[in-house]
């Protein structure tokens, strides 16, 4: 049910500065048609930022009758796995994208990239260096002081050739010698000081097995990618704006056979989150949440787990919009188009958090009533469905005070509430425990107040509560999930002390109404009056566990006051 709402709106071309770019080279007939990428290194799972690129790569393609391919950046085996290749391909299907047969990776090119490293070095633009990581790094200078040439910058075309094949070979260790290319050491432009091309790990790779010791850096596979695969307007994030000119560089000094132009838009920022998949994989490693698909992650498995649809990311995205400054996105604005479509599409049922007991004294022992409910409020093809009524019930806990303020109009003493689609009933005893706890309300009901009607002398009541049937009722643990840190903007370099330890809440004895028994579809319901939920992975027939979406009101703008 996660893709059937507001798809048509959401292919609809949008006006952002890229889409504009797009659709005015289109128009000028530069290119046929638009192909765009998406390409993730994977070394984790996709996060909400990678959302919306994915939605800003995959949607030109759609609007504009492109294609958009998605490629595994895999030039890093020491960090990928299948298992993250699998869960990217996942996460960009649920969003309800295709990229058809255009299922690429960087490593499908690793022989074209090395016999064009060859042709750099042929043509004296590329050199093997043996300096350290270290002395590379003093040597390539700051933002302020200009670079110095490597000591070995100057070697012949031959000795570049002959030490770059044995390092293909497997005959230096790791970190022994690098290829870099030769361009400018003084250049104002970091990237542009004799970037490296190739570095040396001895690694297995995913798909390439043993075949490479040798891997290409992140910039020098880049453009050479998209250019081999035909891409028109390669799109990517602002911290790649100033590797423009080597991305440019690489496609002017080698034999490509498509010119692909680079934009740069603002990447994503959520607060209370951190969207990064280097402190999401320290997050999963050190256990401070159950897995990369925890509900509380920012990580598209995360908030499909929480059980948000496709359609709420997606509307999510598209509110944001697509700019040219960084910001930081308000975490409500998520929870808004989630509501905004849950309150649309999501069945109404009734559960109770905490339960308290009520006992009808003048309703029949061993009688039961089905009571109808509707299953949304305003969607009548939704249909109806009944819900058991008993002589023992179960209230919400915080729905009764023995002793009421002034403007509590739920349950008290000598207090009249409607109970949901069944009767008026009135509080007459409460029972405590030697504890003085409250373990039980005796309540009588008015029969004419069936399906929760007035009853015939106009008589009103101020509340209405949810309730289940004591007796009829289904056991189900009942996840609650906060924000992952306690404050808007988390420290990613050291964030382990902004964790909120409350972000988890484990409901073990809540309550749910019987048409939930087996509840093994994964659509998220409204428990009504408490919000949003959906049966977690965790669930069995027999055990049933739900999560919280999100509730039905605005928590973050008060979180923001408090402080
Ligand atoms: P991270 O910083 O989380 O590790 P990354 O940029 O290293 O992310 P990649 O796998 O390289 O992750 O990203 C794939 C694509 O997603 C890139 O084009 C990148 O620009 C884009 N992207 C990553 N993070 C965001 C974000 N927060 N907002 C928008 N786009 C993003
Ligand atoms: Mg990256």
């Amino acid at each position: 049910m996660a893709n059937e709402h507001a798809s048509s709106d959401v292919r609809e071309p949008g006006t952002d500065f890229i889409r504009d770019i797009v659709r005015e080279d289109l128009a000028a007939g530069k290119h046929r048609s638009v192909v765009t990428r998406f390409p993730p290194e994977p070394n984790g799972f996709l996060h909400i930022g990678h959302a919306k690129s994915i939605c800003l790569n995959f949607g030109i393609a759609e609007e504009f009758g492109g294609r958009c391919h998605l490629r595994m950046d895999d030039t890093n085996p020491v960090k990928e796995e299948q298992l993250y290749i699998d869960a990217i391909q996942d996460d960009v299907r649920w969003l309800g994208f295709d990229w058809g047969t255009h299922f690429h990776h960087a490593s499908d090119y690793f022989e074209q990239l090395y016999a064009w490293a060859e042709k750099l070095i042929g043509d004296g633009k590329a050199y093997v260096d043996d300096q350290s990581a270290e002395d590379m790094r003093i040597a390539r200078g700051t933002l302020t002081e200009a670079g110095k040439n490597s000591p070995f910058r100057d070697r012949s075309v031959a000795e570049n050739l002959d030490l770059f094949r044995r390092m293909r070979k497997g005959e230096f260790p790791n970190g022994a010698r690098v290829l870099r290319a030769k361009i400018d050491m003084t250049s104002g432009n970091i990237n542009l000081r004799d970037p490296v091309l190739y570095r040396i790990l001895h690694a297995e790779h995913p798909r390439t097995g043993k075949d490479w010791c040798i891997y290409p850096s992140y910039d020098y596979a880049h453009g050479q990618s998209d250019a081999l695969e035909g891409i028109t307007h390669s799109i990517c994030t602002l911290e790649f704006e100033d590797h423009r000119p080597l991305y440019d560089w690489f496609l002017d000094n080698l034999p490509v056979p498509t010119k692909p132009r680079q934009y740069e838009f603002a990447r994503l920022n959520l607060t209370y989150a951190i969207l990064s998949k280097r402190v999401l994989t320290q997050l999963v490693r050190d256990k401070h949440v159950s897995g990369w698909d925890d509900p509380r992650m920012p990580t598209i498995a995360g908030i499909r787990r929480r059980g948000v649809p496709a359609v709420a990311l997606k509307d999510f995205v598209k509110r944001i919009g697509v700019a040219k400054a960084n910001s930081i996105v308000d975490a409500g604005v998520l929870d808004f188009s989630i509501r905004e479509i849950l309150n649309k599409t999501a069945e109404r049922r009734m559960a109770v958090l905490r339960p308290l007991k009520v006992v009808i004294t003048n309703y029949p022992e061993g009688q039961v009533e089905e009571m109808e409910a509707v299953n949304h409020p305003d969607d009548e093809t939704k249909g109806r469905r009944t819900v058991p009524f008993t002589r023992e019930l179960l209230i919400e806990r915080e729905d009764f005070m023995e002793s009421p303020p002034k403007k509590f109009y739920r349950l008290s003493p000598g207090q009249e509430v409607r109970l949901r689609y069944a009767y008026f009933i009135t509080c007459q005893e409460v029972v405590k425990d030697a504890d003085g706890e409250v373990v039980e309300l005796r309540c009588t009901y008015d029969p004419q107040t069936r399906g929760g009607n007035t009853p015939p002398d106009g008589r009103k009541v101020k509340a209405t509560l949810h309730w289940v049937s004591a007796t009829h009722s289904v056991p189900a643990e009942v996840r609650l999930y906060g924000p992952l840190f306690k404050k808007p903007d988390p420290d990613p370099s050291d964030f382990a002390g902004d964790l909120d330890p409350a972000s988890l809440e484990v409901i073990g004895a809540a309550r749910v109404e019987p048409s939930l028994a087996g509840a093994n579809s994964a659509a998220p319901v409204q428990f009504e009056r408490l919000g949003y939920f959906c049966p977690d992975k965790d669930s069995t027939p027999g055990a049933l566990v739900f999560n919280r979406t999100v509730g039905l009101r605005d928590t973050y703008a008060k979180e923001v006051k408090k402080g």
